[in-house]
């Protein structure tokens, strides 16, 4: 069973959302790879693995996962071509915690790439396109949705239509403008950065406090503001964004939570950016999907 971050009227579990593998040297941008390889060691093909880990997220009256993972659609080409490593498994996690894709009443989405967004439409039991959480409302920023139905030359890439077909008709599409709480203690707002319309997430429980970045922060290795990823659209942004985040949910004890992290779901910082604590699957039985550095599962 997948191990809960305990926020008193808040937990957060990470489910299975595919992973996969990158060029190390994309997801950390200019940093030289002496550096980063230290932090985040790379295979001979210069590829390190990540986690796509939506974040299910339970308050007292509200069942919400923050992303959807690569979803069950990409073609075996495609799973080539991303070295998908570990299928989507979220329905079956879901199920294991006594929950069916049907129970999910909101789906905040950091922002539109197809590794985060793959699950929102996924294929049935017939193999037909179907929304994955037919009663949720999908909560996305107005100008992430503009930029889906009109992407550029290179967001083309990655917002891929039929991983939202359907999604507008269904009356089940949400926009935001800004910030809005989503559910009690729960907030979105808009940091731009990584797309132009990409949010984070707050989250206020009885007896803690986590925020979530998305892309602003993608593994703990990120936490210099000047380590960014070469996806970054707006790279000046995000490190702006994270001169003022990262020091502002330092001082409040939050835990910092990672959507692509394989060695650790979330951690405190100081204020230099320095891990203090990590929330590790130590637990007998913990989700195999998150594996620590150094044991079993490690990146190659
Ligand atoms: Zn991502």
């Amino acid at each position: 069973m997948p191990l809960s971050l305990d926020l008193g009227s808040i937990t957060i579990d990470w489910l299975c959302g595919g992973d996969f593998e990158l060029d190390g040297g994309t997801m950390f941008g200019a940093v030289p790879k002496v550096l980063w390889n230290q932090k985040y060691p790379a295979d001979a093909d210069n590829c390190i693995r990540l986690l796509n880990a939506p974040l299910l997220v339970r308050s007292r009256d509200t069942v919400l996962l923050i992303d959807t993972g690569l979803g069950n659609k990409l073609s075996a080409k495609q799973q080539r071509i991303f070295r998908v490593c570990r299928p989507w498994n979220l329905v079956e996690d879901l199920a294991a915690l006594g929950l069916d894709r049907r129970d999910v009443d909101l789906v905040l989405l950091t922002h539109c790439d197809f590794d985060h967004a793959g699950g929102v439409v996924m294929h049935g039991p017939d193999g037909r396109p179907e929304l994955t959480f037919p009663r949720a409302r999908h909560i996305v920023q107005r100008r992430e949705w503009e930029d889906v139905l009109a992407p550029n030359i290179r967001s083309a890439h990655t917002y891929w239509p039929e991983n939202f077909a359907g999604l507008a008709d269904s009356g089940l599409l949400e926009l935001v403008e800004g910030e809005m709480e989503v559910c009690a203690g729960i907030t979105v707002r808009l940091t731009g950065g990584h797309t132009r319309g990409h949010q984070m997430m707050e989250m206020t429980g009885s007896t803690g406090c986590a925020v979530h970045l998305g892309d602003l922060f993608p593994t703990h290795a990120h936490a210099n503001p000047l380590w960014i990823m070469a996806y970054d659209n707006f790279p000046l942004e995000i490190i702006a964004q994270k001169q003022e985040l990262l020091p502002r949910y330092s001082r409040r004890d939050c835990w910092f939570t990672f959507y692509h992290d394989i060695h650790m779901p979330a951690c405190r910082l100081d204020e230099e950016g320095r891990v203090t604590s990590s929330f590790c699957r130590t637990r007998a039985g913990s989700s195999p999907c998150h594996p620590l550095a150094g044991q079993e599962g490690s990146p190659k």
